[in-house]
């Protein structure tokens, strides 16, 4: 018996001359009269190895017609140098046995190239296939990265309710939770599915200093577009003490460390998609990692849009919400790097917002990106209790259904900030995938949550 160990480490870090059990779906096989190439993957890399097989190994015919693309296999063998190109080594295997068959006829995984479409109709299999693997692999990395990234800066990771009796946010529709059992309310009031943790990461910011969520988000978004989900998981930094430059600062240099990480794990995975996914996917990761992003008020970008030589769909004015046309344009076209926007009209802002002096912008932040459009939302809140009061009874809300949010800042208040990233939006932007549907394993949206 060789050593178990992952097709990564063999791979990596297997001697010449060692024994190895290799373990394994085959990616392919095809064979001449004396010997059969098996090709293994396990998921632990993009990379596969090569079993290289004589067909007069014992036990070799009685398996020889289950070799079929998919097929589970464990081979044993010794290590050799290889003579192909693109590979330090391969296994002289010795022996081998199937542990469970792809029918050739039916395993729907056979060709290379399928569609995106074809390939979200088997969600259940689409992480077998390379595209997939690596797409997986790069969003495990940034979950890893997020949580060493703030957890290196001294931010506490915290939970917040997935369950929510209110709607301060107003960040769009949302999901009703009710008991399948119970008429009545099951909380003794309506209840509903997050769409947001930051007023509640709020609360313990003023007890921990910095903290960082990372859950589940749920909006019920009624339009189809290649950006939005159901179900999507979005990282939330608080910090007290912070103002909107820090907020930036700290914007900067996550999504920065988000890249590096992935460059440094997914070395195999980012050069397969930037073949087959995202030509220019290399390139826009190292400018975003290697550029100073762009700072500007949102009164200078609609400026610069005003004055582009450009046909909006949706026309540009002071005071409009910037759509993901004026987005797109200003970070991949005009900056040719990621855009960050502050100072939006308080109008079209949440009412949490810092009120800048000017009295008509609030301390927003709206970080966009190439390809992707606004990838974090944020800003510096507004801890002066006169100002949010106001601004609450000025938007038609009652003071009544914020009294917990209005007592954070009735005790001890700081100036704070924090923002919002869509998770599955730097997994597109790190992976060069064109749908949000592709980046998460089991997407949920509009008249979809199969699986
Ligand atoms: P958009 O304008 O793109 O709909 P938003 O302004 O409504 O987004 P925010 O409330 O600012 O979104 O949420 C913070 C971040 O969460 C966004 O910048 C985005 O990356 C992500 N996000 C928001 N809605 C969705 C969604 N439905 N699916 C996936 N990610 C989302
Ligand atoms: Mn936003």
């Amino acid at each position: 018996m060789g050593k178990h160990a992952l097709l990564k480490q063999i791979l990596e870090e297997g001697q010449v001359g060692e024994r190895f059990t290799a373990r394994g779906w085959l990616r392919s096989h095809r064979g001449s009269k004396a010997v059969s190439f098996l090709v293994l993957y396990d998921g632990s890399t993009m990379k596969t190895l090569q079993a290289v097989l004589p067909t007069d190994t014992p036990g070799y015919e009685e398996v020889a017609h289950q070799l079929t693309t998919g097929a589970s296999v464990v081979v044993e063998g010794v290590l050799v140098e290889s003579p192909g190109k693109g590979q330090r080594v391969e296994l002289k295997a010795d022996k081998v046995a199937v542990l469970g068959v792809a029918d050739a006829d039916t395993y729907p995984l056979q060709k290379k190239g399928h569609s995106m479409e074809f390939l979200r109709s088997i969600a259940h299999l689409r992480a077998r296939t390379n595209v997939f693997g690596a797409v997986f692999r790069v969003r495990a990395t940034l979950a890893q990265a997020t949580h060493r990234f703030f957890g290196d800066r001294g931010f506490h990771y915290v939970h917040t309710p997935i369950i929510t009796a209110s709607d301060c946010e107003g960040a769009g529709e949302m999901f009703e939770v009710k008991a399948t059992s119970t008429k009545d309310h099951f909380f003794g009031r309506q209840a509903m599915l997050t769409v947001s943790g930051q007023l509640n990461a709020e609360a313990l910011a003023y007890g921990l200093g910095q903290v960082y969520t990372f859950g589940p988000t749920f909006r019920a978004e009624n339009s189809n577009t290649s950006r939005h989900l159901a179900e999507f998981w979005m990282i939330e930094p608080e910090a007290a003490f912070y103002d909107i430059h820090d907020d930036m600062d700290l914007a900067e240099a996550y999504l920065k460390a988000l890249i590096t990480a992935v460059f440094e794990h997914n070395a195999d995975d980012i050069d397969f998609l930037g073949k087959f996914v995202d030509k220019q996917l290399v390139q826009t990761l190292e400018s975003t990692r290697d550029q100073t992003f762009e700072r500007i008020t949102y009164t200078d970008a609609v400026d610069i849009l005003t004055k582009a030589k450009r046909e909006w769909e949706f026309p540009v004015s002071w005071g409009i919400d910037l759509q993901s046309e004026h987005e797109r344009f200003l970070a991949e076209e005009h900056f040719k790097r990621p855009v960050m926007i502050t100072a939006y009209p308080k109008e079209i802002k949440a009412f949490y917002m810092f009120n800048n002096d000017d009295d008509k912008t609030v301390a927003a932040l709206d970080v966009l990106v190439p390809r992707i459009g606004e990838i974090i939302g944020g800003s510096q809140r507004e801890h002066r209790l006169d100002r949010l009061e106001s601004r609450i009874t000025a938007d038609g809300m009652a003071l009544e259904d914020y009294s917990w949010y209005l007592d954070l800042n009735r005790f001890g208040a700081v100036p704070h900030a924090g923002f919002g990233l869509g998770f599955e939006r730097a997994v597109m932007f790190c992976t060069g995938m064109t749908n949000i549907r592709d980046v998460v394993p089991f997407p949920r949206s509009v008249g979809q949550a199969a699986f």
